[in-house]
């Protein structure tokens, strides 16, 4: 059988002298792996077009138990993104976590969208590193099933309150008055960071990316949705780590 696609490659993996294994996010089948034969070679235009981080229209024969891609055209490469090493460890970090999150064998636009998105903003520096790595994990999680509960405090139900705390274990935020109440661990993010990550996972997707935030608000924000990732989700990522030693 033969399938025409879009897709992002989140890894890759030489095989051999002349072939590759692929990772791909394929919009119409989500994650794939596949293999690309003959993609070493220079002049192929395979090469290029199935090398890590590159969106790209595959035309992929999927034998009885694998996939074999026939053909390439990139789109698009994020060239800048390989000249600046933070931000091209982060976009190896949202293709391990992509990779971990998305679905196999089903339509993958919402995952597909996200990541493009992510990387185009990342590539162009309009956002901060801090603010898309929050957005990309909150909104990731929240697609696949791991939304949390930002609508109002856990215990009263009051939607605004001078303190509010965010509940990384069950998801949850819960006010000041009601802290006391509540045995589980709580991070203070104030109504700048909880309006921040409500907008983040309730907005339209076409909005996710405005909304501004201080500096240390943005900071704040990046820690939170890390450790609610980690807290929901219990597994390392390589490349997590390898963004942190790049950035500190
Ligand atoms: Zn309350």
């Amino acid at each position: 059988m033969k399938l025409t696609t879009d897709g992002l490659i989140i890894s890759e993996m030489n095989i051999g002298e002349q072939d590759r294994l692929v990772t791909v996010l394929t919009r119409s089948h989500g994650i794939i792996r596949a293999f690309v034969k003959g993609a070493k070679n220079i002049k192929s235009s395979k090469n290029a077009a199935t090398g890590l981080l590159c969106y790209s229209r595959l035309d992929i024969f999927s034998g009885r138990d694998k996939y074999i891609i026939d053909d390439a055209v990139t789109q698009e490469m994020f060239f800048k993104l390989r000249e600046d090493i933070e931000k091209l460890s982060l976009a190896q970090y949202f293709c391990e976590l992509m990779g971990y999150l998305a679905p196999e064998n089903e339509n993958a636009e919402p995952y597909l969208r996200l990541i493009l998105n992510t990387l185009y903003f990342l590539t162009n520096g309009k956002r901060s590193n801090d603010i898309l790595k929050a957005i990309f994990e909150l909104r990731i999680l929240s697609i696949s099933g791991y939304m949390p509960d930002l609508i109002c405090c856990k215990e009263c139900g009051c939607y605004e309150a001078e303190k509010m705390y965010f509940q990384p274990v069950s998801g949850t935020i819960i006010c000041g008055d009601c802290l006391r109440k509540s045995g589980e661990t709580a991070i203070e993010t104030g109504m700048g960071v909880t309006t921040a990550m409500r907008h983040i996972i309730y907005s339209p997707f076409e909005k996710i990316y405005s909304f501004t935030l201080d500096n240390e608000g943005e900071r704040l924000l990046e820690r939170v949705s890390e450790i609610y990732m980690l807290t929901r989700i219990d597994k390392s990522f390589t490349a997590l780590k390898f963004y942190k030693t790049m950035k500190s």
